[in-house]
């Protein structure tokens, strides 16, 4: 039997989410931008749509591009906004982003000029609106900073950290909550933009969105015709589009139903610990756990792989490149033991016994 313990990563489909989508599939195939009925009937669904995820997360007063995922959602918001700036050119992230992110700030600073500055977390993992605050300049264009981090889980207060930024004048909020959607309430209010992805909420990959203030004007990474607001070029993916408004609803729907079970499976998790194992971080997202262990990740990886077990050591967008790990590096974590656990709802606890049993049988064996 596997186990699937990296829902950081990505997620298996929700059957409901699969059931509509290939229902619609063969039917939904005419171009949403096609003006003959059935054009314009899937126009209309895919604008349906768009108006359900903003209203579901409560910002019914903001623009919203669909995009194919989180990464494409933050070069947009970064980039795109960036690149159409003139004066000021510097910009503010952090250490632990994403690669989308922090690659995005890395090719603004190299080869366009903009000075960009990378804060590290604190102690406690977070990036605190008073960092923000200080690093906040005059010509400071963009603030970047992920609600829940990928690797430790740190949640940081975005909510704060947009007011520190509106109080700003001239600099904008961009927040990544691809790893945050679904698991902590997010008032997302007071942010300029916020990215996410479907894949790591039980949707399809190759989809994903990017909020944005409608005034907020962005230099499109796509050029092409009039879709998406003329933000980003291509025949729409509308059935996928259609479908992410169902998967949000469900992440949300399973964030309220699911919370209390999924602490008592956290709880279960590291009681249920071998003795050798350490929490690396553990305060976070309830749904990550962080360890440390005797034995090197790779080998443990490796092992537990053997046992049907699927989990990870770090990022799996990272995960082939040689690179030192920025989110455990960050927090002096030893990144060469750490392994990252990760569950949702579909998990059940007789799998993280399952888990823990391997892994004191692997640790007995090697450590
Ligand atoms: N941001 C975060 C925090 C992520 O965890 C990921 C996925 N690893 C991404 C962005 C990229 O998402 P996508 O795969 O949809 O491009």
């Amino acid at each position: 039997m596997k186990i699937y313990l990296d829902a950081v990563s990505t997620t298996a489909l929700d059957p409901e989410v699969r059931e509509t989508y290939t229902r619609l599939l063969d039917e939904y195939y005419c171009n949403s931008d096609a003006l003959y009925d059935d054009g314009v009937a899937i126009y209309d669904m895919q604008e349906k749509a768009r108006r359900h995820i903003l209203e579901t997360l409560k910002l019914k007063d903001k623009e919203l591009i669909f995009t194919s995922g989180a990464s494409e959602a933050n070069s947009l918001a970064i980039k795109g906004y960036c690149l159409k700036q003139k004066e000021k050119m510097h910009a503010i992230t952090s250490f632990y982003e994403h690669s989308s992110v922090y690659n995005a700030f890395r090719q603004l600073q190299e080869q366009f000029g903009f000075d960009v500055t990378y804060l590290k977390p604190d102690k406690e993992g977070h990036i605190t609106p008073e960092m923000v605050e200080n690093a906040l300049r005059n010509d400071t264009c963009l603030v970047s900073i992920m609600a829940v981090n990928n690797e430790i889980g740190a949640i940081n207060d975005v909510t704060e950290i947009a007011r520190t930024v509106k109080r700003h004048p001239g600099a904008l909020f961009h927040t990544d909550i691809t790893q945050a959607i679904g698991k902590i309430p997010l008032d997302l209010r007071d942010a300029d933009m916020a990215s996410f992805s479907a894949h790591k909420i039980h949707g399809l990959k190759g989809s994903g969105a990017l909020i944005k203030k409608s005034h907020i004007e962005l230099l499109p990474l796509i050029s092409g015709g009039q879709q998406e607001y003329s933000m980003r070029g291509g025949t729409s993916n509308a059935l996928v589009n259609i479908i992410l408004a169902k998967t949000v609803r469900l992440a949300l729907e399973h964030q309220e139903k699911d919370q209390e079970r999924l602490l008592r499976m956290r709880k279960h998790l590291i009681a249920g610990l071998p003795e050798k194992v350490r929490v690396n971080y553990d305060n976070g997202v309830v749904t990550l756990i962080n360890i440390a262990t005797p034995i090197p990740s790779e080998v443990l990886l490796n092992a537990l792989n053997k046992e049907g077990i699927m989990v990870s050591s770090k990022s799996t967008c990272g995960s082939r490149k040689n690179e030192p790990n920025r989110s455990l590096s960050s927090m002096g974590i030893d990144e060469d033991h750490a392994i990252r656990i990760s569950f949702d709802h579909t998990n059940t606890f007789e799998e993280l016994d399952r888990f823990n049993q391997c892994l004191k049988e692997i640790l007995n064996q090697y450590a």
